[in-house]
């Protein structure tokens, strides 16, 4: 971070602008937002200045800097587009131990400004450390018309409750629990829309409710939600996983979570990292005993009250266990909420360019596990073989030898495409064509490592896009 995001405070103190041209006048129309006292300096001023110098919020002294201006201001800002004087105001603040900004000369600089969304008292800056001020401001355009206009008007409202909440809610967590469920209420939004006399009495409801539970000594109510945290992208999180996230006192994740999307938690939710690694995973009595451990935190922290996030890579129903914790959970009386995310095979599919189905050449798509060794899990090859759609295995890399065998023992031909995607839609990911007889061959050659999936059938050869009926058509 080459500049630190603070806000300033300027009641009480005072300001100094050099210059009295055009950008004199923008960072004295930045300057008169706050609260502070501004003094300008130069021997002759705009007239669009010389109004505000009217209004008498500003006080013009019509001569040349010296260096004596800048002694105890809060902020300095050289904007005569001179050099030499600009640099001498550089100079004299920096000495003097005060901030100063110069127009267009951020070497000069102790600090920039950033873009300005305004929606006081909430305040965002953009900033680009100079490096792109035009998507800086991009960035604030987004901003701006993202956020309701009123959003100010929600934070005094909130501010004129926050004693009374204070009063009746003695716990941090509580507290922090009734806010979030107002900004995200009726209430909130009766505010946003002007309708504050309504939302004041509805707000005072809330206040005594949240004070008739404390009373009753109930606890805050705790929650859990399974989410799927997609394979691997960030970007390719939902709306929803995004805002539980966001929500979250705990987070208990996988080893295939990219830490990437634990970015998007709020920053001081609690991690907790559950993993299984490949190995644990074949010795069913560690594996069994590791799941019931993660069921009983889960259920534990709901208990206590805490918003708990289970996060699992892909799709929380896809070779997730996520079934096992759902039947858990919900024995032990607690509701769950689930989210959905975006499977490996999906994923995999799109970035690799693979249709999972196709008219003309895939009817349907199967995912299996590639780790079923023990006979009852083990998959119906014969039907396998048979169905002529596509297959996705997933966790296959460790046994791909025994999945193209069995597969051509039950009858598919050896010369099926195949494509191994190893860590699709991250960075690193890697799509690997080959023949089904050629599966085990092109694992070893390419040293391939989990995660990976591998997709077998018609689709999985890209030379088959080309050749897809409707392209045929269009051509
Ligand atoms: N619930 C997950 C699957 C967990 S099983 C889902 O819906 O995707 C773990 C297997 O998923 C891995 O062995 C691999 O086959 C597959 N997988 C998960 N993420 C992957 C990725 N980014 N690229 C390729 N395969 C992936």
């Amino acid at each position: 971070m080459q500049y630190f995001p603070a806000f300033m405070k300027l009641e009480g103190g005072s300001c100094l602008i050099v210059g009295g041209g055009e950008a004199a006048l923008a960072k004295l129309r930045l300057l008169e937002k706050g609260t502070g006292s501004i003094t300008l300096v130069a021997p002759r001023i705009l007239p669009a200045i010389e109004e505000v110098v009217r209004c008498g919020r500003v006080i013009w002294e019509a001569r040349p800097f010296t260096g004596e201006d800048v002694r105890d201001r809060r902020l300095v800002f050289a904007a005569t587009g001179r050099g030499e004087v600009d640099e001498r105001v550089s100079v004299s603040a920096q000495a003097a131990g005060v901030p100063v900004n110069v127009v267009d000369g951020p070497a000069a600089s102790s600090f920039i400004t950033p873009a300005i969304v305004d929606r006081d008292p909430i305040l965002i800056g953009v900033s680009s450390a100079g490096t792109a001020p035009i998507l800086a401001r991009s960035i604030r355009a987004q901003l701006e018309a993202l956020l309701p206009a009123e959003l100010g008007r929600l934070a005094r409202f909130a501010d004129s409750f926050r004693g009374a909440v204070k009063a009746v809610i003695p716990s941090f967590i509580g507290r922090r629990r009734f806010w979030e469920d107002f900004f995200a209420s009726p209430v909130a939004r009766q505010v946003l829309a002007g309708q504050e006399q309504q939302a004041r009495e509805a707000m005072l409801s809330r206040i005594n409710r949240g004070q008739g539970s404390t009373a009753q000594g109930t606890s805050v109510e705790g929650s859990v939600a399974l989410v799927g945290a997609g394979p691997g992208d960030p970007e390719l999180l939902t709306l929803k996983a995004q805002r539980l996230l966001q929500g979250a006192d705990l987070i208990v994740y996988d080893r295939l979570v990219n830490p990437a999307i634990l970015e998007h938690a709020r920053r001081d939710a609690e991690r907790l990292f559950v993993g299984k690694t490949p190995a644990a995973h074949h010795k069913t009595g560690s594996h069994q005993e590791s799941q019931g451990e993660i069921q009983q935190i889960l259920l534990q922290a709901v208990r206590n009250g805490r918003r708990v996030v289970r996060l699992k890579g892909g799709d929380p129903f896809v070779f997730g266990r996520g079934g096992e914790e759902l039947s858990y959970l919900e024995a032990a009386g607690v509701t769950v909420e689930v989210v959905p995310g975006i499977t490996a095979a999906t994923g995999c599919a799109a970035s690799g360019r693979i249709p999972l189905t196709q008219r003309g050449l895939a009817q349907s798509v199967t995912f299996v596990t590639g780790q079923g060794e023990q006979a009852a899990s083990e998959p119906d090859w014969q039907s396998l073989a048979r169905l002529g759609g596509t297959l996705c295995f997933y966790m296959g890399v460790a046994t791909a030898d025994r999945i193209a065998e069995k597969l051509m023992v039950a009858g598919m031909n050896g010369a099926t495409p195949v494509t191994v995607v190893e860590k699709g839609t991250l960075p690193e990911e890697r799509c690997l064509p080959g023949r089904l007889d050629g599966l085990p061959a092109l694992i070893a050659a390419e040293a391939v490592e989990a995660p990976a999936l591998i997709v077998i059938g018609e689709v999985a050869g890209t030379q088959n896009i080309n050749r897809l009926p409707s392209f045929a058509a269009a051509v």
